[in-house]
């Protein structure tokens, strides 16, 4: 008889754990690590192919997401309920985004705030951040499914401009998407970085990294010592990348068929799959002189040469954006060592040899332009975790700390893992009118809800001279020296009037309290950020109904009895939504109360307006 023989060792062996670097990009997404075996860094594919994850979210309903290429062809098919370029929108207000907001096929909430951006999809409202994580998800199961391993602790890579708030929102995302940010880096270091650049102590080295993405073109001046990346400027263009090449194609296309551009705006799923197809021929135009092709009845040919022709000026447009790049470092192109291309566009030719003459040398492109952030944000995942040894990890404070805020919430002043000594500072203001002192309550930890973070101290800045509420500027500013000794400081910057105070942050704490603390905010990321909109939508109903009934009462001679009335009723069901812990209810009913309101204001302003007429010549 045969024996079989059992692999018992093999069967219960845990899964590998695995450190990988994030590239969440505008239009496309990768996940990439470091193979233990080779030593080298490596994107996630699937089918041993494709490491490309667009990043595009399709809704079919709230609970069935599809993300990626499964959900590219619902861009024609169903603009509405598919989100793309949602990076666009992280960390953004409304006002932010305002103007832009003509470029989105699904609809942005237009409350005008300042409040962070929302996306209605169907009845249910979404973050920017919320977005973002599925897509996050999405790589971080690809990668486990790929390589059978468990990936937890990552690297994010962020445009060298992103700002704070753009940074934190990225954070959250990947928080929410169940995953440790081990560290959020620049996307220009990262491409240094997979080209090795940056990895010897002692190399000195101005470099320019010229990123020509999908829908977005950066170019950043970089200067290397001692380990240490310095960003020495950044420009770009926000809204130039492929697919203004692509739209170039199609107003060829459509002006030799003898089409107006109309159809277009008439047509979206015309336009949408005609842009597909630009997109193939501009692709296939790197390879070859000539494109082509049909669609429906129109004749989609065109030729290398009218193709550089008509996209030249969109180069000649990065090229001036690198001069004022160059300038502001206060540099001039012959300095600038080593170029680095990054971006599916750079692939494109007229771009390559145009970027390489100007600066007079080669560029770097021997790694694929798509690819390479994520493999150098997966080197400095492998570097964070120890594996490459002669690279010092700096101190860092392991925990963020922040202040209380209004509904009970963490605001992060100084984010876990920043650089020590380090400071930081935001402005509050108060929320009642009159409003004497103000209760500053620091905390740390990486909870949404200051409940279940570690209460540091709590002090009163009192005697604040009388003010209506929101007019107070009181800048609190955190100061961490290399002791890990924080100083908070409340400054009411109108009146000088300040308070400070002494904290030992890590005092009491064990490692193993800071693990466990950690590990918490990983496993109720989720529910916490439910928590924290849910907070926040009641918090905003609040002051929208407060902000109504004032407005009822002070204007009640402007509105007809009918009016008041349904002011009154929608009141009275936002009260009742602010009640339940449904927050898309509750946005749904102030975005009803605010609607129909919004007549009201018009009229008020009105009557102001012509009161302050009166009498006046004009
Ligand atoms: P990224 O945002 O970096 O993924 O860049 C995507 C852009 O690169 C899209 O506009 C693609 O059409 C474009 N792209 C990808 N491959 C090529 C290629 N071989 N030639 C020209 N453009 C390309």
């Amino acid at each position: 008889m045969a024996k079989i023989s059992i692999n018992i060792k093999e069967a219960t062996i845990e899964k590998r754990e695995l450190i990988a670097g994030i590239d969440l990009g505008t239009t496309n997404s990768l996940i990439a690590f470091v193979n233990k075996e080779t030593g080298l860094a490596e994107t996630v594919k699937e089918d041993g192919k494709n490491s490309l994850v667009p990043s595009i979210v399709h809704f079919e309903s709230p609970d069935k997401v599809i993300v990626g290429s499964a959900a590219r062809h619902y861009l024609v098919t169903d603009p509405q309920n598919t989100i793309y370029s949602v990076k666009r929108l992280l960390g953004k207000s409304y006002k932010d985004v305002k103007e832009f907001e003509g470029y989105f096929g699904y609809k942005i909430i237009d409350e005008d705030t300042e409040q962070l951006v929302k996306i209605r999809v169907g009845n249910s409202f979404y973050s920017p951040i919320e977005l973002s994580s599925f897509i996050l998800k999405e790589l971080r199961h690809r990668a486990e499914s790929v390589l059978n391993a468990e990936v937890r602790k990552v690297v994010i890579t962020v445009p060298a401009y992103f700002n704070d708030s753009q940074r934190q929102a990225t954070r959250d995302a990947g928080k929410l998407a169940g995953l440790e940010v081990l560290r959020i880096i620049n996307e220009p270091t990262a491409a240094s970085l997979a080209y090795g650049i940056g990895l010897d102590p002692q190399e000195e080295k101005t470099i320019a990294v010229y990123d020509l993405g999908g829908g977005t073109f950066d170019i950043s001046i970089l200067k290397i010592q001692n380990g240490i990346f310095e960003v020495l400027s950044t420009n770009g263009d926000t809204f130039l990348g492929g697919d203004d090449f692509d739209r170039a194609i199609v107003d060829y296309w459509l002006e030799h068929n003898h089409v107006s551009k109309d159809t277009l705006h008439t047509d979206k799923s015309l336009s949408q799959s005609l842009r597909l197809q630009a997109e193939e021929a501009k692709i296939h135009l790197s390879n070859h002189d000539f494109y082509s092709g049909k669609h429906d009845s129109l004749q989609c040919n065109i030729s290398k040469a009218v193709f550089e022709q008509l996209t030249l000026p969109l180069v000649e447009k990065t090229i001036a954006a690198i001069l004022r790049a160059l300038s502001d470092a206060k540099l001039t192109s012959d300095l600038i060592e080593t170029i680095v291309m990054v971006g599916g566009a750079t692939r494109i030719p007229l771009v390559k040899n145009t970027v390489a003459a100007f600066f007079g040398k080669p560029v770097n492109d021997s790694l694929n332009p798509d690819e390479v952030v994520a493999l150098g944000a997966a080197i400095q995942a492998d570097v964070l975790a120890g594996n490459q040894k002669d690279i010092l990890l700096l101190d860092v404070t392991p925990l963020s700390l922040g202040i209380e805020t209004i509904g009970d919430l963490m605001d992060v002043i100084i984010p876990r893992n920043s650089k020590i000594p380090t400071s930081a500072a935001r402005q509050y203001t108060t929320s009642v009118d009159g409003q004497k002192n103000l209760k500053i309550a620091v905390y740390q930890g990486e909870r949404d809800v200051v409940k279940d973070n570690r209460k540091l101290a709590e002090f009163i800045l009192s005697g604040i001279p009388a003010m209506p509420a929101g007019f107070p500027k009181i800048e609190i500013s955190f100061i961490l020296n290399a002791d890990g000794i924080l100083k908070v400081k409340a400054k009411e910057l109108r009146s000088g009037l300040e308070q400070s105070i002494d904290i030992k942050p890590q005092y009491g704490l064990t490692d193993a309290e800071v693990e466990q603390m950690l590990l918490d905010s990983i496993v109720h990321a989720k529910d916490d950020m439910k928590i924290r909109s849910l907070l926040e939508a009641k918090t905003e109903a609040n002051q929208v109904l407060l902000a109504a009934e004032k407005f009822i009462k002070k204007n009640a001679e402007l509105l007809s009895a009918e009016e008041a009335a349904g002011m009154q009723a929608l009141m009275t069901a936002l009260k009742q939504a602010t009640a339940s812990d449904d927050k898309d209810l509750i946005q749904v009913k102030m975005d009803e109360l605010n609607e129909y309101s919004r007549p009201f204001a018009h009229k008020v302003m009105d009557a102001v307006i012509g009161e302050a007429m009166k009498g006046k010549k004009v």
